[in-house]
């Protein structure tokens, strides 16, 4: 094994039988019975036998349910977290740099540690907005291969400013990656100008609306790079169960909204009663979560929601930036009600 690997942590995933499950931003809404019974009877009907065909007909598919322009490429991957790596893998050779805002998503550094490449971020500001020009400089000075903007970022829940985006596409030597993991609880998108700027790749997943069960993310840009892209895209990765749960589920992408839009209306209430909590700042959030600093210690909040079998996620280790910060998903409304019913128990103890 490479030392470098045996120095990482694999990525967490907790244990969560029981518990309110706040920690990895899922849609906590369940789908519709009809729903998932014609997901059901789609499944029972695909070939378990074959590997899986080209998939021209959810092409089409995902391009009309989510507005991707006609003229660009698309690949599809087994969760965007494989579409990272697969940009990493094509445009960067060994200690070429990858370069990101930080603290931003963690899979960004690791993706570009697996393939030999150097990982810069460059830090947000105290309050974690982004510094654009040291944002600028740092590309400047080290001509990233590839430069990713989690479009609103994970975990600060921050959406940058679409100046500041025009800003790193024009500076950018190479790819700029929007991921869009959290768009559909931002509003705002850079999929219709995917093919106006040559070097934008724009990157989503359907795990945050409801679907992180399947595993399934898609990538947009010029049709020269999704080629080329898609020479490294590993074989057959999009199973035959996944494609043929897809089908039924984007034919009904209304209720994948509903179920977003839900979570988007709960938002700011939830974050208003947040900060209302003693010694609770909560960071503004264009995503389904909220990161939240306390002054009693991320560690001892956590390990008390623990207790009481609420599951959020402690960044507060992940960097400077970050100490004592948790962040929560936005659940449903009777569980965002146990989590303040709980912060304020804990809080108040
Ligand atoms: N991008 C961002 C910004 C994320 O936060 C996440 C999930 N934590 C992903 C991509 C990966 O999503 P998935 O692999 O489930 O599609």
């Amino acid at each position: 094994m490479r030392a470098d690997i045996r120095g990482l942590q694999a990525y967490p995933v907790a244990h969560a039988e029981g518990c309110i499950k706040l920690d990895a931003m899922e849609c906590p809404y369940p789908l519709p019975p009809a729903l998932r019974d014609a997901v059901a009877a789609a499944i029972a009907h695909s070939d378990l036998t074959r590997y899986p065909g080209d998939n021209a007909a959810l092409r089409a598919r995902v391009r009309q349910a989510f507005d991707v322009p006609e003229a660009a490429g698309l690949v599809f991957g087994n969760g965007s977290d494989e579409l990272i790596h697969l940009l990493v893998q094509a445009c960067c050779a060994p200690g070429d740099v990858v370069l990101s805002p930080w603290p931003s998503f963690v899979y960004f550094d690791m993706a570009a540690r697996f393939d030999h490449a150097r990982f810069v971020g460059v830090p947000l500001t105290p309050a974690l907005e982004l510094d654009l020009p040291a944002l600028l400089d740092a590309i400047a000075r080290e001509q990233p291969r590839l430069v990713f903007l989690a479009l609103p970022n994970n975990p600060t829940g921050g959406l940058w400013s679409d100046d500041a985006v025009r800003a790193v596409l024009a500076a950018a030597p190479g790819l700029v990656v929007v991921d869009e993991a959290y768009q559909p609880f931002a509003g705002h998108t850079w999929m219709p100008e995917v093919l106006a700027h040559p070097n934008l790749v724009v990157l989503r997943t359907v795990s945050k609306i409801g679907l992180a069960g399947l595993r399934f993310g898609y990538l947009a840009s010029h049709p020269a790079w999704t080629a080329e892209l898609d020479k490294v895209r590993p074989p057959y990765n999009i199973g035959v169960h996944t494609q043929a749960a897809l089908d039924v589920l984007l034919a009904h992408k209304d209720v994948l909204d509903d179920m977003a839009a839900r979570l988007r209306a709960d938002r700011e209430p939830l974050a208003r009663a947040l900060a209302a909590l003693p010694g609770v700042t909560v960071f503004p959030s264009s995503g389904n979560f909220l990161l939240l600093r306390t002054d009693r210690g991320a560690d001892a909040v956590q390990a008390a929601l623990a207790g009481r079998r609420i599951l959020v996620r402690n960044v507060s280790r992940f960097h400077p930036l970050l100490t004592d910060c948790l962040r929560v998903s936005i659940g449903a409304p009777d569980e965002n009600a146990a989590l303040l019913a709980a912060l304020t128990d804990i809080l108040s103890a």
